[in-house]
């Protein structure tokens, strides 16, 4: 059978787990001899025991687990083509010609760049004798399926990344549990989600959480926000409402691009309505804990789709990405993908908002 390994790469997320065993059964059910590979790019440069051939049940019971079981890290050796040398020739060694890459846009680029660098990487294995003729012809074509593991849902081309889910009941419990201490004392509460990029998180966290209020990266507020936040905050309680809530995403900014903080929106207030206010910051919070029901389907149907688009791949197949369209796992050209939610962060960072909420297009 083909040789196929599948790794995680970049910033852990809930569903991860999911995908990874689906990957591994979906595999195995379609005759192809899996592997994993542990820690990322840093295993496929290392190899040794960081890549093992995995089987049916070492995929049993870590489903409904949060994070990676087989690791993830960061890895600057395969930022350098020494590095993916090892790497080709560590693949080459097991027979892997197929790999299914759960990351991020970075994993992405460079599973990518990997395969266009295969041909080269090869002759110049097979030059310095480190692998055979035989096994030059053999192996001679990369297959890339790329997934995609965020919590942020910063990626596009895809309704939903894994684990985009779970952090929002992370988020919604926090926010439910913040709400009756709030009430009691009639309290401010300010609470900072993840999104350094991407305001998703927090205004669907905002929308679920009635929230009187919402910062996020794509729409920058007005020069005028203080008193249109303090006049809404301020009707809020003369209406009898005894709390408030405001969701701040990290990268939240204004016109001008400075960053609207916890810490600033927190000082508006006090000063302007002598609130008694308070911050909370989830921070990791958000990455951990189990994943949720949409995220371990989702994570399910997108690995089992990228194995099938490896084992139907001809030499001219290019690197697909799976993703979610409506409610259908679907194969996308992987580097177009990358290219337009690499074009989002451009237009954020020239200040162009509207660009980049039309290149996000749904997701
Ligand atoms: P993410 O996949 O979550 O976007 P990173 O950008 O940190 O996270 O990428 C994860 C890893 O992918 C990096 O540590 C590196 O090993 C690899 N990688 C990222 N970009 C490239 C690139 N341009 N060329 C080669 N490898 C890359």
């Amino acid at each position: 059978g083909k040789g196929l390994a599948v790794f995680t790469s970049g910033g852990d997320s809930q569903g991860m787990n999911a995908a990874v065993r689906s990957v591994v059964r979906m595999g195995i059910y379609l005759g192809a001899k899996v592997y994993f590979i542990r820690e990322g790019y840093q295993g496929m440069v290392d190899g040794g025991d960081n890549i093992e051939e995995a089987n049916w049940s070492s995929v049993s019971s870590i489903i409904h687990k949060g994070g990676t079981i087989i690791g993830s890290a960061r890895c600057m050796d395969f930022k350098q083509r020494e590095g993916r040398l090892k790497a080709a020739f560590n693949l080459i060694s097991r027979g892997i010609t197929n790999l299914v890459v759960i990351g991020g846009d970075g994993s992405l680029t460079g599973a990518n760049l990997f395969r266009q660098e295969w041909s080269s990487l090869l002759d110049e294995l097979l030059k310095t004798n480190k692998i055979t003729k035989d096994q030059r012809e053999k192996y001679k074509y990369l297959h890339i399926a790329g997934m995609v593991g965020s919590i942020d849902n910063d990626f596009c081309g895809t309704d939903m990344t894994i684990g985009t889910d779970s952090a929002l009941h992370r988020i919604i419990e926090a926010i439910d549990a913040i709400v009756s201490t709030a009430y009691s004392h009639q309290r401010t509460f300010i609470m900072e989600v993840m999104g350094r990029h991407c305001g998703y998180l927090a205004l669907v966290a905002a929308l679920a959480s009635e929230a009187d209020a919402v910062f996020i990266p794509e729409d920058p507020v007005p020069y005028n926000w203080v008193e249109k936040l303090c006049k809404r905050l301020h009707q809020e309680r003369k209406s009898g409402q005894r709390l408030n809530i405001i969701i701040v995403a990290e990268g939240a900014i204004d016109r001008e691009g400075k960053p609207i903080t916890a810490e600033l929106v927190k000082k508006v207030v006090v000063d302007n309505l002598q609130q008694d206010t308070r911050i909370t910051v989830l921070g990791h919070v958000q990455r951990g804990g189990s994943p949720s029901a949409f995220d371990r389907i989702l994570g399910c149907r997108m690995g089992a789709e990228a194995v099938m688009a490896l084992m139907e791949a001809t030499p001219e197949t290019e690197p697909c990405v799976v993703s979610l369209d409506g409610n259908q796992a679907v194969r996308l050209p992987l580097m177009e993908c990358v290219r337009r939610t690499k074009a989002v962060s451009q237009a954020m960072a020239d200040k162009n908002w509207d660009l980049a909420v039309q290149l996000r297009g749904r997701s």
